[in-house]
This record gives C-alpha cells, sequence and structure tokens, in this order.
C-alpha cells in the first residue's frame, strides 16, 4: 500500500474513468468522528450492530489527518427523541415534534453517564475539538452543524472555516443518521465532502441505509473506502 501510494504521487499517469487516485488528506482536511460513544456499540442503551468495529479503523484512517473533530450524542433525561417521553410510543416508531417528524429512540447518550463517554480505545490523542450536541430537551441533533430545528446552529462550520479547512471526511456512526445529516450538512457549508463507508455502521430502520446514500450523492458527497486514503505507514 505504501509502495502504489508513492508511486500515486510521483508519477503523472492519466486517469481512467472509473479509476480511484489515492486521497491525502492535507493540512486544510479535517476528520469528523461522529458518536462513537459506549451508548452506540456493543453493550450500550442504542447499540448499533457491530458499531464498535469502526473503532480500529478510524484509529487507522486518523493518522492521516493533522485536525481531528469528534461528536458526542449529549442528552438530558427526558429527551423529546426518547420513545419514554411519549406516553404510548415505543423505540423505533415516528413523532411530529414542532420541527418535523422524529424518529423515537431508547433512552440513551444521557449526559455525564458512562454510556454517553466516548470510546476509550479510540487512539486520537491530536483530537482538537469535541462538538457535543443534542443537549437542547425538546430538539434533537443528528448533525453536527445544524440542529433538527434547522435553525440553531452548532457552531462547527464557522469553526472550521476559522481553521481554513476545505475538505470534510466524515467516518463513525451510524451511517444513516448523524454521519449521513453532518455530510449533508458539511456540503450545504460549502466543503468537499467525503464519507469513509467502512469506517460506518448503520442503523437502516425501513430502508433509511439506502435513503442516506441517495441523498448524500444527491448533495455531492463522495462515497469513499479507507484503503482509497494515503494513510502514513
Ligand atoms: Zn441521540
Amino acid at each position: 500500500m505504501g509502495g502504489l501510494a508513492m508511486l500515486a504521487q510521483t508519477v503523472t499517469r492519466p486517469v481512467l474513468a472509473g479509476e480511484h487516485r489515492p486521497i491525502k488528506p492535507g493540512r486544510d482536511s479535517v476528520l469528523i468522528v461522529v458518536d462513537v460513544q459506549n451508548c452506540f456499540t456493543a453493550g450500550g442503551t442504542l447499540a448499533i450492530k457491530d458499531g464498535e468495529e469502526v473503532v480500529p479503523i478510524i484509529n487507522r484512517v486518523g493518522k492521516a489527518f493533522e485536525n481531528v473533530v469528534m461528536t458526542q450524542d449529549w442528552h438530558p433525561r427526558g429527551h423529546a427523541s426518547f420513545a419514554s417521553s411519549h406516553p404510548g410510543k415505543k423505540p423505533f416508531e415516528s413523532v411530529q415534534l414542532s420541527y418535523g417528524k422524529q424518529v423515537l429512540w431508547p433512552d440513551h447518550c444521557i449526559q455525564g453517564t458512562t454510556d454517553a463517554a466516548l470510546r476509550t480505545d479510540l487512539d486520537l490523542p491530536q483530537a482538537e475539538l469535541i462538538v457535543r450536541k443534542g443537549y437542547h430537551r425538546e430538539v434533537d441533533s443528528y448533525s453536527a452543524f445544524m440542529e433538527a430545528d434547522r435553525r440553531t446552529s452548532t457552531g462547527l462550520a464557522a469553526y472550521l472555516n476559522v481553521h481554513g479547512i476545505r475538505d470534510v471526511f466524515v467516518v463513525g456512526l451510524a451511517t444513516d443518521f448523524c454521519v449521513a445529516n453532518t455530510a449533508i450538512d458539511a456540503r450545504a457549508a460549502g466543503f468537499d465532502v467525503y464519507v469513509i463507508e467502512d469506517a460506518t455502521r448503520a442503523v437502516d430502520l425501513n430502508g433509511s441505509l439506502a435513503q442516506a446514500w441517495t441523498d448524500m450523492r444527491k448533495a455531492g458527497v463522495k462515497r469513499i473506502q479507507s484503503t482509497d486514503l494515503v494513510l502514513p505507514a
């Protein structure tokens, strides 16, 4: 892989249709690690199937990035996204809230709990910012950029712009909810956006994964694999 990457950097050759050129993150790139928390992995309150499998891949990919931002789902008790806050409703049903349709979840990622903590096996010591989201009781936030009311900004776009970031790479959990919403909002904020598919895992509720990829493609999000990146040896 290292040899191939060097060849790609030093040899000019025509790019054939369908051929992938290795992608080398630069100083103007950021890796956004979405919600790699105990709650979304084995033993958590909203465990995503094989969610923990993303950790070693993210650790490997992370070595290519000088800029790393992590997000943390961070709900108060009684949050509007919890089925338990809506009498008669069960997890994975939907409800209409002031800002539109909201999927209901089991109670998860409650502020200050071990369940809400980031996975301790994440090895990203250079991570410079943790964006907590979903902390307003009445509003959920799948996206790291914009809460579900579509009006309340997290401030992340401004932060990335101030730091000269142009390319955003998104990994984490879950592909079809917080990863997809983060990637689409990053496009809306004017960044070039890549989702590293093998460093994500999905909920896939009623076809939500296929829909998420359709929505991301329409928004101009690029779908890549970790093997498409030039990683340090
Ligand atoms: Zn949540």
